[in-house]
């Protein structure tokens, strides 16, 4: 995905923004098919410059603040509890004490006593993201492990769960850059 910004330039221009986005500039008169194909044409340009400012560390005004922190915990602990109920059910396992917390490094975890923790920075992915990590912890609960046998858990739920893995790799990346300071 990419943003397009027209104006009366005469050439088109990608770029790549700190956080990752794509902007093409674009004459007026550019077609569609003109800034996809530019767009196409440019692909190992834009990876290469995306995995660099996922590379490069936050500016202090990207960093979140303690409010916006807040914030976001209470949106997650609002989301939270349908998630879980309606995972937990499905999966057929119980968990006890579920918390909330700024993390740097992780976005979930589960504790041999079925304590939960989630990451406040999953208010800001997307559902199927957050439904991925709830499914990821509560799998745990068969399986303490990442064994293959853990794997197949999770797909039985989630099928399609590696492009969420993927989001987590990647944008996920970005977001908990912004953790740190
Ligand atoms: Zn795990």
């Amino acid at each position: 995905m990419y943003q397009i910004i027209r104006s009366r330039r005469r050439t088109l221009a990608i770029q790549v923004r700190p956080d990752g986005t794509v902007v093409v500039r674009a004459p007026m008169r550019a077609t569609r098919a003109q800034i996809e194909a530019a767009v196409e044409r440019s692909g190992d340009w834009i990876a290469k410059h995306r995995a660099k400012a996922a590379a490069t560390a936050p500016r202090p005004e990207e960093r979140f603040t303690e409010a916006e922190l807040r914030d976001l915990a209470e949106q997650l602990k609002a989301l939270l509890p349908e998630r879980l109920g309606r995972w937990a059910a499905l999966l057929g396992v119980t968990y006890s004490r579920v918390t909330v917390r700024n993390q740097k490094s992780r976005w979930g975890s589960c504790s041999a006593q079925g304590n939960l923790s989630f990451n406040c920075l999953l208010a800001l992915a997307p559902p199927e993201v957050l439904d991925y990590v709830v499914v990821h912890e509560l799998c745990h609960r068969k399986h303490m492990d990442h064994s293959p046998a853990f794997w197949a858990e999770v797909a039985k739920v989630l099928p399609g769960y590696d492009a969420q893995r993927r989001w987590l790799r990647a944008q996920g990346q970005v977001l908990l850059r912004r953790m740190t300071g």
